[in-house]
């Protein structure tokens, strides 16, 4: 079974990290590329505080600690609004977080 690990961030996004590790049953394409067996499992691994970066996050951009735009609670650190009624998720008009 060929493995593959996911590392899961904050910001909710999944990236994977680092390359198949292979095993015996993975087979060779043309020009010697691997390819994988048909038993692929992909593990996991909770990121332990980070957000993942991408520019299409509103977490990342917001550098993973925003202020939330409707009921203007601080220091938001997940996608949805600490505080429980207000259930907002981050948005474009959400600020970082000053500190
Ligand atoms: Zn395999
Ligand atoms: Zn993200
Ligand atoms: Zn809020
Ligand atoms: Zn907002």
């Amino acid at each position: 079974m060929c493995k593959r690990q996911k590392i899961q961030y904050r910001c909710g996004h999944q990236v994977y990290s680092g390359g198949i590790e292979y095993c015996s049953k993975a087979k060779k394409g043309a020009g010697g590329k691997r390819i994988r067996c048909d038993h692929q499992r992909t593990t996991t691994m909770r990121s332990s505080g980070d957000v993942c970066g991408k520019s299409s996050c509103q977490l990342s951009i917001l550098r993973g600690k925003w202020d939330c735009c409707k009921c203007n609670e601080c220091g938001n650190k997940f996608p949805l609004c600490d505080r429980g009624s207000c259930n907002h998720e981050v948005c474009g008009q959400c600020r970082a977080a000053r500190s």
